[in-house]
């Protein structure tokens, strides 16, 4: 083989090992540039539809179309509750914000209070916010949800509370959009939604 051969034999190696690479690479690029978890979201958009975000079985208060007022002392909601939902419902915890469920969920329907059923939401009334926590404009009816002034961590803001069971749902901010020009600020953990079948 000739001096010339043998360079062009390495030109084309060459050749080949570069366009398995740039395949390689089209291929990863392919890979990571589809948008993130897509069926992993259109599953659990489905999936809301039908699924419950807890378990009600043991839970005779939970009703969606009940507005009775419940009076359940804090020792039964404690057997009846999972423990995140009892600590920010009775014990008034808040979770991190940009960690729920519904913070950026942009799903049609209905959200509920997650101890009791109350429906307190649609999901029309629920805007983009960069807060971190799911916001609404607007509750379904007024008796849907109770005020009290929280005076902790040195503010003074509104609390907002489950019209039917008392349980503590977030704040309300007067920063919200029209037509209200308020910002319902709920924990996700409180809600849950049902979705339009
Ligand atoms: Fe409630």
């Amino acid at each position: 083989m000739s001096p010339e051969q043998i360079g062009m034999k390495h030109m084309q190696r060459i050749s080949t090992i570069t366009l398995a690479a740039a395949i390689f690479l089209v291929g990863c690029q392919r890979s990571t540039g589809q948008p993130p978890n897509t069926n992993m979201t259109m599953d659990t958009k489905a999936g809301m539809d039908t699924m419950s975000q807890y378990d009600h079985s043991n839970n005779p208060y939970y009703s969606h179309t009940d507005t009775t007022k419940l009076n359940v002392p804090l020792s039964e909601w404690k057997k009846l509750l999972p423990e995140d939902l009892y600590y920010i419902a009775f014990e008034k915890g808040t979770e991190r914000a940009f960690t729920g469920k519904y913070w950026e969920f942009d799903g049609i329907g209905t959200y509920a209070c997650a101890v009791c059923g109350n429906v307190l939401f649609q999901a029309d009334s629920k805007f983009a916010s960069s807060c971190g926590w799911p916001s609404f404009f607007q509750p379904e009816r007024k008796d849907a949800i109770i005020y009290h002034e929280d005076r902790t961590f040195g503010m003074v803001r509104t609390e907002t509370m489950c019209g039917r069971c008392g349980a503590h749902l977030g704040h309300v901010f007067e920063d919200g959009p029209k037509p209200t020009g308020l910002r319902y600020c709920i924990n996700s953990v409180s809600l849950e939604f049902i979705g339009k079948k």
